[in-house]
């Protein structure tokens, strides 16, 4: 089972990963968008790590709701509010068991990718970070490597499509071609997810 000790690695995890991959994801957002999705994300998840590092909620969903709250108050662009909604929901979903199975966490994901798909209007395909999460939290209920993969494959199936929502949905027909900055990073946090489970 996972423990309240496992989120806050799962979570300090990504965010080294979120910080070793910046400059690619700012580089994604160059392309369709304003190029900050990196600057937005390293910023979001730095303090996150600092809150774990100051605070220590003792349950998994104490773990995601404070990580939620730093991503909301930290980040301005429109990926804090998304990814602290889906982290906040996803720990609200956990309840307060002190430990939770895997099946729950994918029950829980998908309750808190419903949740960012309310609060964007976005569906899958409309190449947003749903493209990625949507069929990772499907996949989780088989494993940890089938969630990886299926945010990997679904952060790649996001180049062909035309964003329909966000910043990059204003280049119409020009968004086509390149890959979703904030898919790309939903498959970073999974692939932490798959790690830390390993
Ligand atoms: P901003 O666009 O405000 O600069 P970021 O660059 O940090 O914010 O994040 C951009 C990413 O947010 C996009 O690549 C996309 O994946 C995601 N996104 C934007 N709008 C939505 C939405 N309405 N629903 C879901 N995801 C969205
Ligand atoms: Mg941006
Ligand atoms: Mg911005």
């Amino acid at each position: 089972t996972l423990d309240a000790a496992f989120f806050r690695r799962w979570l300090t995890t990504a965010a080294a990963a979120v910080d070793r991959e910046a400059d690619r994801l700012t580089d994604l957002d160059s392309a369709i968008g304003d190029a900050d999705h990196g600057t937005n994300m390293r910023r979001g998840f730095t303090a996150v790590a600092a809150a774990l590092d100051k605070e220590e909620p003792a349950t998994p969903g104490a773990v995601l709701a404070l990580a939620g709250r730093q991503l909301i108050s930290t980040v301005g662009g429109a990926s804090g509010p998304l990814y602290g909604t889906l982290l906040r929901r996803t720990g609200k979903a956990l309840g307060d068991t002190p430990e939770v199975t895997r099946d729950q966490l994918a029950q829980a994901l998908r309750t808190g990718v419903a949740a960012v798909a309310q609060l964007g209007g976005a569906v899958a395909g409309d190449k947003t970070m749903l493209d990625a999460l949507e069929p990772a939290a499907a996949a989780l209920g088989e494993s940890f490597t089938a969630a990886r993969s299926a945010a990997e494959e679904g952060a790649l199936a996001t180049v062909p499509l035309r964003a329909r929502k966000g910043r990059a949905s204003y280049l119409g027909e020009r968004s086509v071609g390149h890959q979703d900055p904030g898919a790309t990073s939903s498959a970073l946090l999974v692939a932490a997810l798959e790690e830390v489970a390993r």
